[in-house]
């Protein structure tokens, strides 16, 4: 028995007594006399003293992930089950008349990311920890979060998310740093999170703060004083950047956090008394997408002018110890920001990052690679291509665009530092604490080895014919959809149909994801029902997502979907047929809850636009069946399962590539040619639309679609139509249907993120 199960028996032999103590400290009172709200704190504090009590991971070398978002959910279902008392705490809370499920509803969701790339950061620690290998997260402690949406008049608003309570994860440390601006400095506070590893030790997610944030100053919605950084600084993730001021206080925050990180990385490269010329044997620097990539210079800053190292050293020791992931292809989210805004902020990096360039402009011609382009503007990313030593795409095909297209000239210059690393998820919390039920399903069949291992996920390709494991696996979907009618009717005020199949589309809206795309699918399905043809079945089509507050045709679409719902739920010729539903505020919470209910996993984005993607992963551990493009790791989705057991559709991305290069695609043609897309185009400004909707927001959506479509919604249309209607009509074979869904969870294993990280240990961290 290793050292954690051990550990794991003692924590569960003192759950009670220590939920008792804590119980008679925080309220003078038993357990079974207090609130939801009482429990969860006494639950949290127990969790806190056992987490005091497991082993910090230690090591030679330690790996930084320096993130801008670290999208975590709730922590407290997950820390227990990492803890091995998950059961333990249920079964005692039972005894005294207790629900856990109501326990962990009391917990805010910290809001400090905004999609995949977050969440990203969040399985990745998880997996550090559960490998055992030592790490910790560095990012900021953003006290309103992203934003939390409200749907208003068809509209989406988006007003503070206010997530921080007074008992939480978070650890007041008595660490800080100073922080210097052109203008001003400031005092950092660091606050920390443990990352709890499953059977396995402890590591942290460093969140820095500044104690002079006001959050009194966010005025209606979500707007403040852009200028006022010692209160703004750490208010929002990714404040509205359509004005200058905005770009400044991104940039602002982007320092802020990298020279803490800088500084804590070299204070415990200090206090390890390790000797900074070879800090790469001791230190390795993740960068997640370019947000952090001022950890460069910065570093550089610091080793040359307070560590009196040559230039010469400084750049090759850090260059050594940085690597970057990249998560995007599209051309407006890689930064560039003016040399001009860097001077206003942060004047002290801008000689180093002007001798960075030199030297890359002595070495190479071809400006294309050099960092500060014409416009005097610097290309993040390019530093950190050149003074990193590692640069990885996050899925298969995502990479070899990099390195055949977008950033061939690079990779023509450093083909050793491109890697792909496929992204993963956690299955701690995308399928043991989100669908316990499928969990032991699962673990009847095969044993309970894939917890730790989860490409042992595979044995139950041995059991495909089974039909007995496939009407459980069934009935577990069912038994997963009938909770989420009922949460989503408390929270919704919505009624879905149980029996019906569940579409579910939900992730960031975006152009590229093509949410556009399934509407005109619904569209086209209600015109069909109003002219007489039935489905078999009924349709649940269900979306979740936030668009940026400053991304219009993003709002525009939220607000079709919306109009879209009112009409069609509300007509009785069609409701009884085709339901749509919009939830409001999609988050990680809603995800865990909407995931293992679905039937049909909507991956639609046109091809070369999604990096990865790992809603898709997660939908496919769950059981549902992708109806998707070649695109992201989908194409690594569609090797594992085969054919059969995926609905694919769409031009391809060399295509797709090819017409942008020739600027060939004109949306215009395919709306003349097919009598279809003109009926579902035309809808959207339709009297029954109108009379729901606002006539300036559907006209310039339809515009859009018309004169524009720079995302291909057209394109891919009819076939998508077609596919759809035949995963439709699949489902009718429930059997066979079943098959499908437990060949995908049983080739899921692959998406686990601890192979992700062991890979990412394995060719570039050297732990
Ligand atoms: C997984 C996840 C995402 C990423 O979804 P994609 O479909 O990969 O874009 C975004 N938001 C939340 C809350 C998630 O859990």
């Amino acid at each position: 028995m290793g050292i954690e199960r051990i550990r794991e028996e003692v924590f569960c032999n003192e759950v009670e007594t220590k939920l008792s103590e804590a119980a008679s400290r925080l309220y003078q009172r038993d357990i079974g006399e207090l609130t939801d709200a009482q429990i969860y704190n006494c639950v949290l504090q127990m969790t806190k003293d056992f987490t005091q009590a497991s082993n910090q991971i230690k090591g030679d070398k330690k790996v930084y992930y320096i993130s801008a978002e670290f999208l975590i959910g709730k922590l407290l279902s997950n820390n227990l089950i990492n803890l091995g008392i998950y059961d333990k705490v249920r079964e005692v809370l039972v005894k005294y008349g207790r629900d856990i499920t109501a326990i962990e509803e009391v917990e805010n969701e910290p809001s400090l990311g905004n999609g995949g790339l977050g969440r990203l950061a969040a399985c990745f620690l998880d997996s550090i920890a559960t490998l055992g290998l030592c790490g910790d997260g560095i990012g900021l402690n953003y006290h309103f979060g992203l934003f939390k949406q409200i749907f208003d008049d068809r509209l989406q608003t988006a007003v503070p998310d206010k997530w921080i309570t007074e008992r939480s994860w978070l650890h007041k440390t008595d660490m800080g740093f100073d922080v210097r601006f052109k203008d001003m400095k400031v005092r950092s506070v660091l606050y920390d999170i443990d990352v709890i590893g499953y059977e396995n030790g402890v590591n942290k997610l460093h969140l820095f703060d500044i104690d002079t944030v006001d959050e009194s100053i966010v005025k209606k919605g979500i707007s403040f004083d852009k200028e006022d950084i010692e209160k703004n600084l750490t208010l929002f993730l990714y404040p509205d950047d359509s004005d200058e001021a905005g770009n400044l206080l991104r940039i602002y925050q982007q320092y802020f956090m990298v020279s803490n990180a800088a500084q804590l990385i070299l204070k415990e490269l200090h206090d390890k008394q390790i000797d900074l010329h070879k800090m790469y044997d001791h230190a390795v620097i993740q960068i997640n997408d370019t947000h952090p990539t001022m950890v460069i210079p910065e570093l550089i800053r610091i080793l040359t002018e307070e560590k009196a190292m040559s230039m010469d050293e400084a750049i090759d020791v850090v260059s050594k110890t940085c690597a970057y992931t990249n998560h995007t292809i599209l051309a407006e989210a890689l930064e560039k920001w003016p040399v001009e805004y860097l001077e206003k902020v942060v004047p002290q990096l801008m000689p180093i990052i002007k001798e960075l360039d030199k030297r890359v402009r002595a070495k190479y011609k071809d400006e294309k690679v050099w960092i500060i382009d014409k416009e005097k503007r610097v290309h993040m990313a390019h530093i950190d291509i050149h003074y990193g030593f590692s640069v990885n795409g996050v899925a298969a095909l995502h990479t070899e665009i990099l390195k055949e297209t977008e950033l061939n000239c690079f990779y023509k210059l450093y083909p050793e530092k491109f890697n792909n690393k496929t992204n993963g998820i956690t299955f701690r919390r995308w399928l043991m604490s989100c669908d316990p039920e499928l969990a032991k399903v699962i673990s009847e069949c095969i044993g309970d080895s894939w917890k730790k291992d989860a490409s042992n996920l595979t044995r139950l390709m041995d059991h495909v014919d089974d039909s007995d494991l496939i009407d459980k696996i069934l009935a577990v979907k069912k038994e997963k959809k009938q909770q989420l009618c009922d949460y989503i009717k408390a929270h919704e005020q919505v009624e879905l149909d149980v029996d019906s199949v569940f579409d579910i589309q939900i992730k960031r809206m975006h152009e590229y994801k093509r949410q556009q795309m399934n509407a005109l699918y619904i569209i086209h399905k209600y015109l069909e029902i109003k002219s007489g043809k039935k489905p078999k079945r009924p349709m649940t089509f269900i979306f979740g997502a936030k668009a940026a507050p400053a991304y219009v045709i993003a709002q525009d679409v939220i607000h079709l979907l919306l109009c879209l719902m009112e009409v069609i739920n509300n007509d009785p010729d069609v409701s009884d047929c085709m339901k749509v539903i919009m939830v409001e505020n999609y988050n990680v919470t809603y995800a865990e809850k909407l995931i293992p209910a679905c039937d049909i996993s909507e991956q639609i984005s046109l091809a070369s636009k999604e990096a990865s993607g790992t809603g898709n992963m997660k939908f496919m551990l769950n059981g549902a069946v992708t109806l998707g493009t070649m695109d992201g790791a989908n194409v690594e989705i569609c090797d594992l399962v085969g054919g059969d057991n995926i609905y694919v559709f769409g031009k391809d991305s060399d295509t797709v590539i090819d017409l942008y290069a020739k600027s060939a695609y004109v949306s215009k043609d395919y709306y003349k040619k097919s009598k279809v897309i003109k009926e579902a185009v035309d809808f959207i400004t339709d009297k029954k639309v109108l009379a729901v909707g606002h006539k300036k927001n559907l006209e310039r959506l339809q515009n859009e679609l018309l004169n524009k479509d720079w995302f291909m919604t057209l394109l891919d249309l009819e076939e998508y139509i077609e596919v759809k209607d035949k995963a439709f009509a699949d489902y009718e074979d429930r059997s066979a249907w079943g098959k499908k869904m437990l060949v995908n969870i049983a080739q899921a294993g692959f998406f686990s993120s601890d192979r992700t990280i062991a890979e990412y240990n394995r060719d570039i961290w050297k732990l």
